[in-house]
């Protein structure tokens, strides 16, 4: 983390103490929408295979769902979308709670704790990943990394072109790497190259479920009706790299397969990566959905945001960064005091 990224956490760790975020949303007529991002809410045996950057523990996600319930509005993505339609006052520290991807453990472990509070969330599907009950391309290359028995390394494709042997000193860097290559290729190209890693890397992985199925899906409509089930894409692409065509197939393809499958209207979309384009953004408009979001860090949604473009935030691990968000002052308190977030 840099020296500036430290200081303005530690300002923000300073407004939460001593309570000044909550001060400072009293003194506002209008309040924004926290949109909160998750993707697995992980025991500790499934925390083994699953990048800890999409991952918060059991006992983390209770905290936080505990906070929400005692200090904050949580609405669902439909309520959220009434609010903007009608141009409804947004009520102070309104939250919407999301899960991208589609874990199992969002139906075995997060949804008892939304339960418990009663709190509303929407989970959505990369479908392609469900019908072939594979685990999430980035948990594949953290586990064949995490566990391999060989450590020499060479695929073209990815631009190894010489062997590299993988050492505790070069695995991160190159594990990110050859993440961003994957966020940018194909369902085709990551299929490839994961076989290759495996091939190469020789891990010793007994992969668990990790994705939810379709019946899993079912049950969850069944007998959750405070969860909403919307599309994450089909083969979970970054969409800034498509045309229109490919944009339009990736998230037809995936609404139609859900509805076929679990019978449900889909009304929102989640851009794989946050990652939109001009392009994308069209394509979504003209679908006719209700919302699409992307993932922007430091942004929260009002009255005022494209329906099409709405900013959502990775929920973080520490506790008080989250009740900062949460709080209903972030960004634009620490925007106020320090010009910059
Ligand atoms: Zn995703």
């Amino acid at each position: 983390m840099n020296l500036k990224r430290k200081i303005l956490n530690n300002a923000i760790k300073f407004l939460n103490v001593f309570a000044l975020d909550k001060l400072y949303v009293r003194t506002q007529s209008k309040h924004g929408i926290s949109i909160l991002m998750y993707h697995s809410v992980s025991t500790e045996s499934d925390a083994a295979f699953i990048d800890p950057s999409n991952s918060i523990v059991e006992p983390l996600f209770d905290y936080q769902m505990n906070y929400l319930q005692q200090n904050c509005n949580v609405i669902s993505l439909n309520e959220m979308f009434t609010l903007i339609e009608k141009q409804k006052k947004i009520p102070a520290r309104t939250v919407v709670i999301t899960f991208d991807d589609g874990y199992k453990n969002n139906l075995t472990t997060a949804i008892p704790i939304l339960d418990k509070y009663n709190l509303p969330a929407t989970i959505f599907l990369a479908t392609k990943y469900i019908d072939l009950q594979l685990p999430q391309w980035i948990d594949e290359i953290y586990c064949i990394f995490k566990y391999r028995q060989k450590n020499n390394l060479q695929i073209n494709d990815l631009g190894i072109t010489n062997t590299i042997t993988l050492t505790s000193e070069n695995e991160s860097s190159l594990y990110k790497s050859i993440g961003q290559l994957f966020i940018t290729s194909s369902f085709e190209q990551r299929s490839r190259w994961i076989s290759e890693l495996y091939e190469q890397l020789d891990p010793n992985i007994n992969f668990p479920k990790l994705s939810l199925s379709w019946e899993d899906i079912a049950t969850i409509i069944e007998k959750h009706p405070s969860i909403t089930i919307a599309s994450h894409t089909e083969d979970h692409v970054d969409l800034s790299q498509l045309n229109s065509t490919e944009v339009r197939k990736q998230i037809n393809n995936s609404i139609r397969r859900i509805q076929d499958k679990v019978n449900v209207d889909v009304d929102f979309f989640t851009y794989p990566y946050g990652r939109a384009s001009k392009t994308a953004v069209k394509e979504v408009r003209n679908l006719g959905l209700k919302l699409a979001l992307v993932t922007e860090p430091f942004s929260i949604t009002t009255l005022e945001s494209d329906r099409y473009e709405v900013a959502r935030v990775a929920s973080p691990n520490s506790k008080i960064f989250f009740k900062h968000i949460v709080s209903g002052a972030y960004p634009s308190l620490a925007r106020y005091l320090f010009k910059r977030i």
